[in-house]
């Protein structure tokens, strides 16, 4: 879609809101730029400022804007602005069109989540009339689909602030409901580097896809372990961390003694157990037990490990007070743990207590023919009413 052109106050409900976001593609690998422009053209009409934290090629910007008091703490409102890719999914009609039918509106990003992003923004009238005692912040981010890359810079821009809000809401599809912990998520690639020869010759070459395939079997026996002695978060499910290979290649003739192998392993790790422990107990396996064989064939073959992805784990106190003011919010007495990664983890340990809660579902979000239920939108729409008019009196926390 063409660059919207915004002059004075443009009034848009949560739809129509939602309609001008999902016709950006934002796909993580293309830039956010249009919609960060439209955003702030947005808030520029009502006479908010915007500050843009741009990435390193300047392609692509978190935006970071103030309504109400800045000199007291507040509530930012937290949403990644990139979606998934849509290539290879089969989709009903155009991811990037907003299409509305039974009560669903199906769109690349309804979900996950440019839903809340919608809301959010379409009170931005109300907002301004409310008479705040304490501002509202935007924090819209750029990558969170591909490592929360984005999220950093607004940690680091919060970081710098005299003030830092009281809470961040991040909302991601929750169904509206609280979210108190997610696992972290830890990606790496594995290289082996062999040595090739003619399969007759086995003995005197390096085999890569056979030490990458020990290696691989030492990943699962730790998996198990895991699995089967913790440690234990009984919050979440499964209760433990967990390890996993996703990915090999390696191989190009049966005849060939395969110089290349690579995979790609993942660990989800529970806020009580630290990732890098695991990482190095695999590095340990590799460098130890599988490198000196390797090299006394060659010195020169061997095996790298290189960290792709790092999203912290978070945790927030089932009784702290943020949460208990959440609660009071949407009405639900418990918080729950989820096992999907977020950038609440970056925000809470940058000082500011963090929920996850959000319109829609996750079962919808990276899926073809993506969509939220208008339901879950005026059940977002309430509970920022309701977290306005809380707003409007003393901080209650
Ligand atoms: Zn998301």
């Amino acid at each position: 879609m063409a660059k919207a052109q915004l002059s004075g106050k443009a009034q848009l409900d949560s739809k129509e809101m939602l309609e001008k976001l999902i016709g950006f593609d934002t796909t993580s690998h293309l830039s956010n730029l249009e919609l960060i422009s439209f955003v702030q053209d947005y808030l520029d009409g009502y006479g908010i400022g915007s500050e843009l934290i741009y990435d390193a090629q300047k392609k692509k910007a978190n935006l970071y804007a103030t309504v109400g008091p800045a000199d007291v703490p507040g509530v930012m409102l937290s949403g990644h602005t990139d979606v998934v890719p849509v290539e290879g999914q089969d989709w009903d009609s155009d991811p990037f069109t907003l299409r509305e039918q039974n009560g669903m509106f199906y769109g690349r990003g309804t979900s996950d989540m440019k839903g809340f992003i919608a809301v959010a923004l379409a009170k931005l009238p109300e907002m301004l009339e409310a008479g705040l005692k304490a501002p509202v912040h935007f924090a819209l981010s750029y990558d969170e689909e591909v490592g929360c890359l984005g999220a950093h810079g607004i940690a680091a821009h919060i970081g710098h602030q005299h003030i830092k809000p009281k809470l961040c809401i991040v909302g991601e599809p929750t169904s509206m409901k609280p979210i108190t912990g997610h696992k972290g998520v830890c990606d790496y690639r594995c290289h082996i580097h062999g040595k090739e020869c003619h399969s007759s010759l086995s003995p005197y070459g390096v085999n890569a896809v056979e030490y990458g395939a020990e290696l691989v079997a030492h990943i699962k026996s730790i998996a198990r372990r895991l699995q089967k002695e913790g440690p234990f978060n009984r919050e979440f499910d499964p209760p433990c961390t967990t390890v996993h290979v996703g990915v090999m290649h390696g191989g190009t003739a049966l005849n060939i003694v395969p110089n290349k192998c690579e995979f790609e392993l993942e660990i989800r790790s529970i806020p009580d157990q630290d990732p890098v422990e695991i990482v190095n107990e695999i590095k340990d396996y590799a460098w130890r037990h599988l490198e000196p064989h390797m090299k006394d064939i060659d010195p020169q073959t061997g095996i790298t490990l290189q960290e792709e992805v790092s999203i912290p784990g978070f945790s927030i106190d089932n009784s702290d007070p943020a949460v208990l003011f959440v609660q009071s919010l949407t009405g639900a007495n418990q918080a729950e743990k989820v096992s999907f990664g977020t950038e609440a983890g970056i925000f809470h340990a940058a000082g500011v207590p963090t929920i996850v809660c959000g319109p829609g579902s996750i079962e919808q979000a990276h899926r073809p023919n993506e969509f939220i239920t208008a339901e879950q939108v005026t059940k977002c729409e309430r509970f920022l009413s309701r977290l306005l008019t809380r707003m409007t009196e003393e901080m209650p926390f």
